[in-house]
């Protein structure tokens, strides 16, 4: 799955997108058929039922690597790759990233045990049939601070600000505006490092999508275009810093931290959210959560599928 073009800095190559410039012209943008599309839903559908397993197990003593194997074996399950296994230099080593509080993306599960008021950001990559979904939460371990608990909403609200604007005749601007105005309205920071990106049937493809920008600027939207929107939002600095695992990024202040992600459709009825979980599933398992997977009745114009 080593096949972003984008490079990282410190020598260091992400899961996520860096940013060495803004979103260039509509080269390298591939746009997807009905049938591209029902094939992401499937590797969707299955990235939200492993993110949801993953959450699942989400408490006070279990490990980061117990949330990995969780999500491992929906995608066991369900005859799916994993995007991230052996991803990267050096080859990443699980199926999910794990980043607790300031660990803001890239985190490698292991023997870490989560304590009470720990915020734990899971991403995870399906591929299924060679098509990828990719799409991420945060999630509180217990009773959280008011801080980390506003940090999460801030982030979730700007993802879905984001999804809003994927609609024909948008551009790649008014998504990163989007986020950057819910993020920095808040008191909060977006990264600069790392970005949304385009998403298919490779994990990283054409535009880069910021998570600050300017409206009306940037790449057009159009019908068939896939993008996975994650803001990545710090409650201190934006400056990051990476570990000496060479994977794990860190806020540089220690501040906490947030990441939502999901991979979504341009198309002619409005955004699709191809990462969602099935209407209807789970419907008792906590507003934030279903927020997350279903949208906020607060995105508004923002519809589940488009009809
Ligand atoms: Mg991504
Ligand atoms: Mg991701």
């Amino acid at each position: 799955m080593n096949r972003d073009r984008g490079r990282a800095p410190a020598g260091v190559q992400g899961l996520l997108r860096p940013v060495p410039t803004m979103p260039r012209g509509g080269r390298g943008v591939v746009l997807k058929t009905a049938h591209d599309l029902e094939c992401m839903r499937q590797a969707g559908r299955i990235t939200a039922l492993a993110l949801r397993a993953a959450r699942d197990v989400i408490r006070p003593g279990v490990t980061t690597a117990d949330i990995d194997a969780a999500a491992a074996e929906v995608l066991r399950k369900h005859g799916a790759q994993a995007a991230f296994l052996g991803y990267g230099q050096p080859p990443f080593p699980a199926v999910t990233t794990v980043s607790v509080n300031e660990e803001l993306v890239h985190g490698i599960p292991g023997r870490r045990r989560l304590v009470e008021g720990d915020i734990v950001s899971v991403d995870c990559g399906a591929v299924v049939e060679g098509y990828v979904g990719d799409a991420a939460f945060t999630w509180g371990v217990g009773e959280v601070s008011e801080l980390a608990s506003r940090l999460m909403r801030v982030t979730l609200a700007a993802l879905w600000a984001g999804i809003a604007q994927m609609r024909p005749g948008k551009r790649t601007g008014d998504i990163s505006a989007a986020i950057q105005q819910c993020v920095e309205g808040a008191g909060f920071n977006v990264v600069r490092e790392y970005t949304g990106h385009g998403v298919g049937r490779q994990m990283h493809e054409d535009p880069m999508v910021p998570n600050y920008g300017t409206a009306g600027k940037g790449l057009l939207l159009r019908p068939g275009m896939t993008i996975a929107l994650e803001p990545m939002v710090l409650a201190g600095s934006p400056e990051t810093a990476v570990l000496e695992d060479r994977w794990t990024v860190v806020a540089a202040d220690g501040s906490l931290t947030a990441h939502f992600e999901h991979t979504v459709a341009v198309t002619e009825g409005g955004p699709w959210v191809l990462t969602d979980q099935e209407p209807g599933l789970d419907e008792s398992a906590g507003i934030g959560y279903n927020e997350y997977f279903a949208g906020p009745a607060a995105a508004p114009g923002t519809e589940r599928k488009p009809s």
